[in-house]
């Protein structure tokens, strides 16, 4: 506390990262990174921006990136909004989007960086309670409320919700916007993206962190009808009018336009993931089904924080969230199938 902190400032609950440590040869599971790596083909673009072009500006309206992610979902390019992240992306749709004189609906559990945006920018919320098994009952949402905002799959439990429920719930509200934050959508999810087409008020949130294995370059999307992405232009022009550097620019076109990297990465990272799965619960862990490049899993014997310790002994690192009701389960990032070995090992000798 400072005297030259606003009331604001004051209350804010900054949201805490996973760790990043240097520790030697460490199993880094534990921020949902991918373990593979950004497409050959973006390294190579990215290289030549940085060889090229930094004495330029970047283009501020990231054309070909939008371009290129339109060409994807079939889209125009000015129905897709780029930022730093999917966090900024969001970051700009809880400044646009939503109303401050009612709620913002979003499950408990979630993805913490909401609270957080909520904090920061004044929205009461509500906080919907998973079912006592950690799916979202579509019907809790059938409520009055300013805006919704769900990830699909839901994080940390990494459970997906199917289109046709996604759907009802856009449906439901036509005057809300209702934002779906896709990070992990591409390990086995259905995106709501063609959903888009028909409803208005649905804005979709995409990152390059996860799927494309671009978290340390920051990059994210949104896809939405005309009126929601012209809301983002707005704040991003009030903030900064360049939304992405050029070696960002050029790195997430080639990632994007690289299908062959992208679909032969993910492949292998939901097989692990269902090797991971089998392998947690032949030891007695309980696993939630997951479609993300994550598992959230606990085990009757041991709590998750002793799991957490133990495991980070034996240089695995896992992420433990010390919340009521779900402080048993660890979250643990899909690595290559040699960092997945090394996983098991480690339990091995403590389950
Ligand atoms: N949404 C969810 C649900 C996430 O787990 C994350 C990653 N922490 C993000 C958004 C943000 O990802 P990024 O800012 O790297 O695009």
């Amino acid at each position: 506390m400072s005297k030259f902190w606003s009331p604001v400032v004051a209350t804010l609950k900054p949201y805490v990262a996973g760790e990043q440590p240097r520790i030697a040869n460490l199993v880094k599971l534990n921020t949902n990174e991918n373990p593979y790596g950004p497409s050959p083909k973006a390294i190579a673009a990215m290289q030549a921006a940085v060889a090229d072009s930094l004495k330029l500006y970047p283009d501020p309206s990231a054309l070909h990136l939008r371009e290129a992610i339109a060409k994807t979902y079939g889209v125009a390019p000015d129905e897709v909004f780029v930022g730093n992240g999917s966090d900024e992306v969001l970051a700009h749709a809880f400044a646009a989007l939503l109303k401050h004189d009612r709620p913002l609906l979003y499950p408990d559990i979630t993805y913490s960086f909401y609270p957080t945006y909520c904090g920061l920018f004044g929205i009461e919320a509500v906080e919907v309670p998973l079912r006592d098994d950690y799916t979202i009952d579509v019907a809790d949402y059938r409520r009055d409320c300013g805006a919704i905002i769900l990830p699909n799959p839901n994080a940390p439990t990494g459970i997906g919700l199917p289109l046709s429920a996604i759907e009802a719930i856009v449906a439901e509200h036509p005057d809300q916007p209702v934002v779906i934050d896709e990070a992990y959508i591409d390990f086995g999810g259905e995106s709501a993206i063609p959903l888009t087409r028909k409803y208005d008020n649905l804005l979709v949130v995409h990152t390059l962190s996860k799927s494309r294995s671009l978290a340390g370059l920051r990059v994210g999307y949104a896809v939405g009808q005309r009126p929601l992405i012209d809301a983002l232009e707005r704040v991003k022009d009030s903030f900064n009018s360049y939304p992405l550097d050029r070696v960002a620019q050029a790195g997430a076109t080639a990632a994007i336009e690289d299908v062959a990297w992208f679909d032969e990465t993910r492949r292998k990272v939901m097989e692990s993931r269902e090797r991971v799965t089998g392998a947690l619960r032949q030891r007695g862990f309980e696993v939630l089904p997951s479609q993300a490049n994550f598992v959230f899993a606990r085990h009757p014997g041991h709590s998750g924080a002793d799991l957490a310790k133990a495991l980070r002994e034996r240089a695995v690192l896992v992420r433990h969230f010390a919340k009521p009701r779900i402080s048993d389960f660890l979250r643990i990032t899909i690595g290559t199938p040699e960092e997945c070995d090394r996983l098991i090992a480690a339990l091995e000798e403590i389950v």
